[in-house]
């Protein structure tokens, strides 16, 4: 390990103030600690911000959801709020790392957290994202888990967040503070394509936090569910994912709401899918030809071509759980 100094800051004008100074905000701790246990993270100081008051989950007034940043994601999971109305939300929670990882990590942080590459854990291997300009070790080496979608010539990793695959899907935004004042981005600008500055990974500014999360306001009834596709059963990031999101009225679907992890270097918003299935009769064969949308813009690398029959099978098949069919 390296030297570094540790804060834990009580009210957020204090961590604000740490922030500007160049500390990095620490909540649950089961990225960061690990990041610099590998020496791929060195921060200089790190500020506890565990004890702010940015808990709780809460309907909003125009009636979407409002999940604190430091609220656990067990606890986000277990709500009766999320259960009930967004269960694409609880269920990728629910099929994230571990019980006990879930106990200690927070919604901010898991949106927040870096990419699973191997290359990009191991200090030894060149990677633009660890060290930008010293080359990406994944396209020529061994990249059966990497992205499919929104890959560029410097970087080629997945986004890990299941949550984040959910909360793209139902187009929520991040709520920040930060010395300039608050402000809230959309979940699918917050999350930054590699391009050529893959090192650059949210749009977030210096010193600024994460103080909440928000869904929202999606009609009634909206069906919603979320497949992980892995190796393992558990305690593993996903292959191919979807979340998919459906309000159906008259026999007609009216909104339509998905988005693939897994298989992009950020959660992969299905757009095209989304557009195919509105105005349309639930059906076996609407899933199948709306699935076949999923895949479009797909580059795969050396050793991960089976992701794209993966993300159009993953899909298809959300689809039909959670619009009727099975
Ligand atoms: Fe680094 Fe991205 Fe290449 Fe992995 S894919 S080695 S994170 S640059």
């Amino acid at each position: 390990m390296f030297p570094f100094s540790y804060t834990r800051v009580s009210d957020v004008p204090a961590a604000l103030a740490a922030g500007h100074r160049g500390g990095r905000y620490i909540a649950g701790g089961t990225t960061l600690v690990d990041l610099m246990r590998e020496t791929v993270e060195r921060p200089d100081e790190l500020v506890d911000i565990d004890a702010l008051p940015l808990r709780g989950i809460a309907a909003t007034t125009g009636g979407g959801l409002r999940l604190g940043a430091l609220v656990r994601m067990a606890e986000a999971a277990r709500h009766p709020l999320v259960r009930t109305g967004y269960p694409v939300v609880s269920q990728a929670l629910e099929l994230s790392a571990s019980p006990q990882l879930r106990n200690m990590a927070s919604l901010g942080g898991n949106i927040m957290q870096r990419t699973r590459c191997t290359y990009f854990r191991d200090v030894s291997a060149a990677c633009n994202k660890r060290q930008p300009g010293s080359g990406c070790a994944a396209l020529d080496g061994y990249n059966r888990t990497h992205a499919i979608l929104g890959t560029s010539d410097a970087c080629v990793a997945t986004h890990p967040s299941d949550l984040a695959v959910a909360l793209t899907a139902l187009d929520a935004t991040v709520h920040l503070l930060g010395p300039d004042g608050a402000r809230h981005v959309a979940i699918g600008d917050f999350l930054l394509l590699p391009g050529s500055t893959p090192q650059h990974e949210q749009a977030i500014r210096p010193g600024e936090l994460i103080t909440a999360i928000e869904i929202p306001a999606h009609p009634r009834p909206l069906a919603s569910g979320y497949l992980k596709v892995r190796d393992r059963q558990s305690y593993e990031f996903a292959l191919c994912s979807a979340a998919v999101a459906l309000h159906v009225r008259g026999g007609v679907i009216r909104e339509a709401r998905a988005a693939a992890g897994g298989v992009g270097t950020v959660p992969w918003k299905l757009r095209a899918v989304e557009q195919h299935l509105i105005g349309q009769r639930p059906s076996p064969a609407l899933w199948t030809r709306a699935a076949r949308y999923a895949t479009a813009g797909a580059r795969p690398l050396r050793h991960n071509g089976f992701k794209v029959e993966l993300l159009m099978r993953t899909v298809e098949r959300q689809l039909r759980v959670v619009g009727g069919g099975m």
